[in-house]
């Protein structure tokens, strides 16, 4: 939960009294004296004009804006159900992010079992396919190859079978005889016998009616071989098994090919109904009988344990598994094979993606590159998926009615009130969160049967994307939000922003607006170290801010900064502070020549100046020189441009030493002249 206040230990006492009891009546001070209500709806306020503060994504006004966008987004008909494979924990229940996933590596043995998939065109001949999961054979839809990957076709004993040439020493034991080469290209298409046809849910899947996408091409689908450029030669076989609904990259890459999807688990991490024998089996105890099958088929080849780097529960150490799950997703649109200008009125109207672009014109990027980045992000982006199977967050207002699957969004708490028929007794007096928002059931539109919520939470990126709504109060404060919206400027280190942040606030402003949240967005590169790399405390080249600004001086830092191109990364050390430290130098030695001679002489500035035109033209010189340096300084920061102003800045200081002073150096000690000593101090 992103939070700006101004007194954390009041954030920290509030969230104390949230966890004892939310109930608890409490005064904090507010902006304008005290506020007084229970700890939870207080939290609900904060980042109002009451309460103070900016930004609270578990704020009310943030959570009504969020449930307007969801709500308008599904009355223009964009809002759907979808699915997506994600880590799962089968113990906790619950899924988890890529982050979590991340977090939680550990070393672990698991069987490495190299399996046939024999070619239905190739009579005695079959792939060899190697798995670390037999449970996910009873999903698999595909068998993946490198298109540029080298296959041979070997002979061992009176088996013939196909795999990576770079992987023939690793995945056959004994002798073998090399009968064929070829590029995996040649292999893409071929079909073969999968490992358990039989399974209910597997021919399912498969059938006509199923089936969709141009692998489909009308008739049942049927396993085989397809082109994946993530296949490597590094472990296994080089070929590589793919079921859609146990892995995220299996899954992302049916989508792109059209591949049926096999899901087996539950959220238990059972094998549902139409998994024969598996049914109602944990995955944790299915390798076994399924290893015992593929040896009954004569499909099985070879196993052995590998101890390798798993991805396990943070929580509970658990091995995860992926499993398929129900996921939301905002359209962006059909992507239209015609250029943008061409396109009319209706079809723009009728594709969120090119209703973002138009916003995108509006809008100064700087660098420049980000207006095609961001252009090239919006041509290719798929649809937005904006659930998480999570209990913490923003409670996503959908309501899927499971008697006749009509969907409902509900667009704020007031619409909620008029459309409960159950539990807002329940819920009243409570932020719109769980466990309390669950309790109200909504009429069906369809049927008229009572509706639960959809138990999903908000994608973060729903959170970061009003911004330019929420903190400016759009719906408690309207006449607010109007003065300061669109925002003048906003600024963000790019890497990722350009899909994530950004991309989030133009689709919410496009959705709720149709205009551009903000006038100019400023994107800048990374602060990495001087060699070139991230800063790591244990590469040693890690600097902390204070030691910088100890070492270096804050003026120092600050000019390197300024003078950074933005696009590019900042190499930051202590030698690039040593030429920044040089450059400032100048203007330092100059001021404290002047102060000594001013000091000698008994110059003060009340002493006045003399009039240009009775100045020494090199005085007027140099003052026109400053006066200009003035105003580009001005204007070249004025367009956002600190580069541009160091730069103006640097030749300035370089003819004030080098010509200015050195020209006018006896001036300031000479006692003969004291009309122009006083004018060359002034
Ligand atoms: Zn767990
Ligand atoms: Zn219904």
């Amino acid at each position: 939960m992103w939070m700006e206040w101004n007194d954390p230990h009041e954030l920290r006492r509030l969230s104390d009294v949230l966890g004892a009891d939310p109930s608890t009546v409490v005064t904090i001070d507010g902006s304008n004296g005290p506020v007084t209500d229970t700890a939870e709806m207080l939290i609900g306020r904060l980042g109002m004009a009451d309460t103070g503060g900016s930004y609270f994504t578990f704020s009310n006004e943030n959570n009504d804006l969020i449930w307007g966008f969801l709500a308008e987004c599904h009355r223009r008909g964009w809002l759907y159900k979808g699915h997506d494979t994600m880590p799962w924990c089968a113990r906790c229940g619950t899924g988890l992010s890529q982050t979590e996933m991340n977090e939680g590596y550990q070393d672990r043995d698991d069987p490495g079992l190299t399996v046939r998939f024999p070619l239905l065109d190739r009579p005695g001949e079959a792939l060899l396919v190697w798995t670390t999961t037999p449970w996910t054979l009873t999903s698999n839809v595909a068998a993946a190859v490198g298109p540029s990957v080298r296959y041979v076709r070997v002979r061992q004993r009176d088996d013939v079978f196909w795999l990576g040439k770079g992987t023939l020493k690793a995945a056959l034991d004994g002798p073998f005889e090399v009968l064929d080469e070829v590029d995996g290209s040649e292999l893409v298409g071929w079909r073969y016998a999968g490992p358990f046809d039989d399974l209910p849910a597997v021919q399912a899947a498969f059938s006509a009616d199923a089936s969709s996408g141009p692998e489909a091409a009308g008739g049942p689908y049927e396993h085989r071989v397809v082109a994946w450029s993530e296949v490597g030669e590094d472990e296994g076989t080089g070929i590589v098994h793919i079921a859609p609904g146990c892995g995220t990259e299996d899954f992302q890459l049916g989508k792109t090919l059209g591949l049926p999807v096999v899901a087996p688990l539950d959220e238990a991490g059972i094998f549902v109904d139409g998994f024969g024998p598996y049914s109602g089996r944990d995955v944790r105890d299915v390798a076994e009988p399924i290893i015992e099958h593929l040896k009954r088929e004569g499909r099985f080849q070879r196993l052995e344990t590998i101890n390798h780097r798993y991805p396990h529960c943070w929580r509970c150490g658990t091995p995860l598994v992926f499993r398929l799950v129900d996921e939301w997703f905002i359209s962006m649109g059909e992507l239209y094979d015609q250029p943008r200008e061409t396109l009319t009125t209706q079809q723009v109207d009728a594709s969120l993606r090119y209703q973002i672009m138009d916003v995108v014109d509006e809008i100064r990027w700087i660098p420049d590159f980000g207006y095609e980045r961001e252009l090239d992000w919006l041509r290719n982006m798929h649809d937005w998926m904006i659930s998480k199977k999570r209990y913490w967050g923003l409670a996503l207002p959908i309501y899927d009615c499971a008697a006749c699957g009509t969907v409902e969004v509900i667009g704020g708490r007031d619409a909620l009130k008029d459309r409960a028929v159950e539990g807002w007794d329940s819920f009243e007096g409570h932020t719109p969160h769980r466990p309390y928002v669950d309790a109200v059931k909504i009429d069906c539109p369809g049927c008229g049967a009572p509706v639960e919520r959809i138990k999903d939470v908000g994608n973060p990126w729903l959170d970061a994307g009003i911004v330019p709504f929420s903190t400016l109060h759009h719906r408690e404060d309207p006449e607010y939000w109007s003065r300061w919206f669109p925002a003048d400027f906003i600024t963000e280190s790019f890497p990722g922003q350009f899909r994530n942040w950004f991309y989030s606030m133009l689709a919410m402003s496009t959705v709720l607006r149709r205009e551009a949240p903000f006038k100019t967005i400023f994107g800048y590169a990374l602060v990495i170290a001087e060699d070139g790399r991230q800063m790591h405390k244990s590469w040693g080249n890690a600097i902390e801010f204070d030691e910088a600004a100890d070492r270096m001086g804050v003026d120092v830092m600050r000019w390197m900064f300024a003078k950074a191109r933005p696009e590019e990364n900042v190499l930051f050390g202590w030698h690039a502070a040593d030429e920044a430290r040089r450059e400032l130098l100048i203007l330092w030695n100059v001021h404290s020549f002047f102060i000594t001679y001013a000091r000698l002489a008994g110059w003060t500035p009340a002493d006045g100046a003399p009039r240009p035109d009775e100045r020494p033209i090199l005085d007027r010189w140099i003052l026109s020189r400053a006066a200009a340096t003035a105003a580009a300084v001005e204007a070249r920061l004025a367009a956002f441009d600190a580069v541009g102003a160091t730069r103006a800045l640097s030749v300035y200081l370089d003819g004030l030493s080098t010509w200015y002073l050195r020209l006018s150096r006896r001036r300031f000690s000479r006692s003969d002249d004291a009309p122009d000593q006083q004018a060359a101090f002034a």
